[in-house]
């Protein structure tokens, strides 16, 4: 038995069985490569799930870690800690919003958009509590964001759900306004639907998501939590459409690995969330919050959103043409943009996926039949050649 095989033997005697990983142990990251048990180097494409967006152990990451691990690592909200308040100057500087909450995960910062909206309407005296929520969305697997989830799998035995909560299918603007009404608190919506399969929003959907929520007076949540922190090319993906929320979700890249979730969002809402409304005990933490700052500084003063623009090019190219050689046979489509693509093929992701890791290169899946790439930003165009190159192969071995 090797040190990896070792270790999924006592995985399965010690935690609970939610989890069937690929059977290997990380030890170690750097860059876009991670090194397993046995010293095993993989490419990785994966990219701790969309998390790693400067890649593992960033030196301006780490060196903000370790220099706030000596000063404090927690110290409550009920005192004032400055990592926070930067970490919300920062990111209230780049989009739309004035004010930001922290917690600790996406669905956490889903917990905090779907709260809040509620309440922002108890406030002005409405009776406004439904949430419009789409098919094959995913929020996050707390009970309030996991029945704002479109896909009924994830609900199974976990039901009476959140009561109040429509969904529709994605991209279909007449039938979210046949569901609106003066109960309508929010209206939650992936700019790109991650989990889903990699889906940007269909051409004209957020602004006619934003013209409906205006006319109906509901609020509008765009959840980030995968799309944001320059996974799709800009900051935050509805960036590229100009079309601007009521409430915004981060998380996964927001830390570069580290958890870490925020709320954000216009004052006027944000009000609402009065002393008592809300809170985190971890939420804003020091350590996290200054980790997060390093990632935010990196990607815009340090360079990297910008120069990810060439390798994003690479992907769109390298993509493309992998597509044309494998042909309708074995590729249905290629979605995505920057560094967040599928390619939905006609066999299981799985197979694809396991000889991709046997051959040093890792992928996920986003659904049965997608192959989900979120490599880190920092990926170079060898790197990209690489992964693509060990990706066609594993697609080109059919389906036996
Ligand atoms: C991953 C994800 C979530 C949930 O985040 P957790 O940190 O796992 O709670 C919510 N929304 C979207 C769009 C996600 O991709």
């Amino acid at each position: 038995m090797d040190a990896n095989q070792d270790m999924a033997a006592r995985m399965s005697g010690a935690l609970t069985p939610n989890y069937s990983p690929q059977p290997i142990a990380i030890e170690r990251g750097e860059g876009c490569y991670v090194y397993d048990a046995e010293g095993r180097r993989y490419l990785d494409l994966m990219g701790g799930i969309a998390t790693a967006v400067l890649g593992h152990c960033h030196p301006a990451v780490q060196a903000a870690l370790t220099e706030q691990a000596g000063k404090l690592w927690h110290a409550s909200n009920l005192l004032i800690t400055s990592p926070q308040v930067e970490l919300a100057e920062r990111l209230t500087e780049l989009c739309f919003a004035e004010q930001a909450f922290f917690c600790n995960s996406g669905a956490e910062a889903n917990e905090a958009a779907l709260k809040l909206a509620r309440r922002y309407a108890h406030d002005r005296g409405e009776k406004r509590f439904e949430i419009l929520a789409f098919d094959g969305a995913f929020h996050g697997r707390t009970l309030f964001a996991l029945s704002a989830t479109g896909t009924p799998a994830y609900w199974e035995g976990f039901e009476p759900l959140v009561p109040g909560i429509r969904h529709v299918p994605y991209g279909d603007l007449d039938a979210t306004r046949e569901q609106l009404s003066d109960r309508t608190a929010a209206i939650i919506v992936e700019p790109v639907q991650g989990e889903g399969g990699v889906r940007p929003a269909p051409a004209g959907f957020l602004e006619g998501l934003r013209a409906l929520a205006n006319e109906n007076g509901c609020l509008l949540i765009f959840d980030e939590v995968q799309s944001g922190i320059g996974r799709t090319g800009p900051m935050f993906a509805h960036q590229a459409s100009g079309v601007e929320p009521d409430l915004m979700t981060l998380a996964k890249a927001l830390g570069n690995g580290i958890p870490i979730g925020a709320m954000l969002t216009r004052a006027e809402v944000g009000a609402s969330l009065v002393p008592g409304t809300h809170a985190s005990t971890f939420g804003g933490n020091p350590l996290a919050a200054a980790c997060a700052s390093a990632v935010i500084d990196t990607l815009v003063r340090g360079g990297v959103l910008a120069e990810a623009q060439a390798t994003a090019l690479y992907l769109d190219r390298g993509l493309e043409s992998m597509a044309q050689r494998l042909g309708p046979e074995h590729v249905v489509e290629v979605r995505g943009t920057g560094h967040l693509r599928a390619v939905e093929l006609k066999q299981p992701a799985a197979n694809v996926i396991d000889r991709c890791r046997e051959a040093g290169v890792l992928v996920i899946s986003a659904g049965a039949n997608n192959v989900r790439l979120a490599p880190a930003l920092i990926i170079s165009p060898d790197q990209v050649e690489e992964g693509l190159s060990v990706l066609e192969s594993a697609i080109a071995a059919g389906n036996d």
